[in-house]
């Protein structure tokens, strides 16, 4: 139950938080963009043709794909001025018809699901940077592939426990939430 939670549930997350949630999150994209560029820039089209689908596809899933299929049915989408962690609820309130709250652990179902999705755009740059080391190894290669790594830890390990999911006011019907083992501190 909501009452015996510890953690505050925040209606409107602070300014800081939702800077860091998109932040990582765009860093995290540009970075592996650029890093499959690089990384199979041996290639005259593999770099260039890969690197700028996977920007696409990142991008497209997070801010275009989420506010039109999963943020209408949440609570922050349908409350009058709340703010969200990633703040695409006020997005998705300009562009898409309010859903249902008992639709929204859709996002988490099936394989091509916004969930897995959304993970996939996370973990593709670290999958296709470990080849592109091995053949075309580079020191700045390495950085990227190592900061890549870096922000993918931080978000599962303090971005969604400790920043998002805790405060959230959905974490009660999110599977994420369920996942991340936070709807009860
Ligand atoms: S619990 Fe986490 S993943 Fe689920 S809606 Fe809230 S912030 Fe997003």
């Amino acid at each position: 139950m909501e009452s015996d939670t510890k953690a505050k549930l925040y209606s409107r997350y602070p300014g800081l938080s939702v800077f860091i949630y998109n932040g990582s999150t765009i860093l995290h994209f540009l970075l592996g963009g650029v890093g499959i560029i690089l990384g199979y820039r041996f290639s005259s089209w593999a770099g260039y043709t890969f690197g700028i689908l996977y920007l696409i596809f990142s991008f497209v899933e997070m801010y275009v794909v989420m506010p039109i299929s999963v943020c209408p049915n949440c609570v922050y989408t349908r409350a009058k001025d709340w703010l969200c962690i990633s703040g695409l609820n006020v997005i998705s309130k300009k562009i898409a018809e309010e859903g249902d709250l008992k639709d929204f652990p859709r996002r988490a179902q099936g394989p091509f699901c916004p969930n897995n999705l959304y993970l996939g755009s996370l973990i593709v740059p670290i999958v296709a940077l470990i080849p592109a080391l091995i053949v075309n190894f580079s020191v700045v290669l390495l950085l990227i592939f190592l900061a890549v790594m870096g922000l993918l830890l931080f978000r599962f390990f303090i971005l969604f426990p400790r920043i998002a999911c805790l405060h959230c006011r959905a974490k009660y019907e999110c599977p994420q939430a369920g996942a991340m083992g936070v709807r009860n501190r």
